[in-house]
């Protein structure tokens, strides 16, 4: 396993759609296993592939808190099937949009279909922490980030932000 870089806010890459991939072999496991290790090593509970800067339609989490017990769960291909018109709201943050938080309504549960770490098809009911996790995940695979929930205005003050942490870090 290997950490892999994790590309931040402004960047086209994040903003570009992700494809689906022919199935799970080899190449796509050994990217999951990189992507659970970048994830953990950067305290992230989430990480799609195109934050590493690979456009497939991959994504990896735990939710669990517990560092002793991990439950790392893995996405490929998935599609949402059904969202409950419930909402929750969340305060949501990113590990491409580093260091911000905002408050985010998305439907409180849902239910997706997809390939595990294994390539079989699977289909899981979730609702909480879980359903707002794989749909901020499965927005990254559409290029959409969950500061384009808020309003314009909200959005170009984070993004003016980051870019300026961005140009202080290449003076060094
Ligand atoms: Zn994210």
């Amino acid at each position: 396993m290997a950490i892999r870089t994790i590309i931040t806010e402004p960047n086209k890459l994040l903003r570009q759609i992700s494809q689906p991939v022919n199935g799970v072999g080899k190449e796509e496991r050994k990217l999951m296993d990189d992507m659970l290790e970048t994830m953990y090593d950067a305290n992230g509970i989430g990480l799609a592939a195109i934050q590493v800067g690979v456009p497939k339609r991959i994504i990896v989490m735990d939710i669990s808190k517990d560092e002793n017990k991990k439950e790392p769960r893995y996405f490929v291909n998935p599609v949402i099937k059904n969202k409950d018109p419930e909402k929750a709201t969340y305060e949501e943050g990113c590990l491409s949009v580093p260091n911000q938080f905002a408050e985010i309504d998305r439907p409180s549960k849902c239910e997706v279909e997809y390939l595990d770490y294994d390539g079989e098809k699977k289909l899981l009911k979730a609702d909480g922490l879980l359903a707002t996790c794989i749909q901020h995940e499965m927005d990254h695979l559409e290029g959409i980030l969950f500061i384009d929930y808020l309003s314009k205005l909200k959005r170009s003050i984070i993004i003016k932000k980051l870019s300026k942490k961005k140009s202080t870090a290449a003076v060094l």
